[in-house]
């Protein structure tokens, strides 16, 4: 078959067939189920016990003192690795792996997340 009669059936099969990228950002980009993304705390459950900034490999987890009666986890997302170690270390199931992974920001301070508490409370403040 020559070189022309081979490709135009390919042609015609990609004329008609879905494109195969998405439409980003207009369109959501599918993810597998257990996609690691985003690392999020759940406050509530945090007893501020330091693990996860003890075995972060990226050095992403910053133990803060925020008003709450142990530090807290902050989160450096521009040094995150999206490994879910921290997630893996917590004892508290206090982090949470997302499917979160559109993290763009102005500069590095704006990936920057601090957990937010009520005076001496362990109730955190709305974030
Ligand atoms: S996902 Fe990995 S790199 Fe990111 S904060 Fe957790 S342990 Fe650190
Ligand atoms: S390991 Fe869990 S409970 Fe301990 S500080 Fe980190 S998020 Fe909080």
């Amino acid at each position: 078959m020559s070189r022309v009669g081979r490709i135009f059936p390919e042609l015609i099969r990609c004329l008609f067939s879905p494109p195969a990228t998405v439409d980003f950002p207009k369109s959501e980009v599918p993810v597998p189920p257990d996609y690691r993304g985003k690392p999020v705390l759940i406050q509530e459950k945090c007893t501020g016990c330091g693990l996860c900034a003890r075995d972060c490999p990226a050095a992403a987890i910053e133990m803060v003192e925020v008003g709450a009666k142990r530090p807290k986890p902050a989160f450096d997302y521009a040094r995150c690795a999206f490994c879910a170690q921290c997630a893996e270390s917590c004892r508290s199931d206090a982090i949470e792996i997302t499917a979160e992974h559109h993290l763009a920001a102005y500069d590095k301070e704006g990936l920057r997340w601090v957990p937010r508490y009520e005076g001496t409370k362990e109730k955190p403040a709305e974030s």
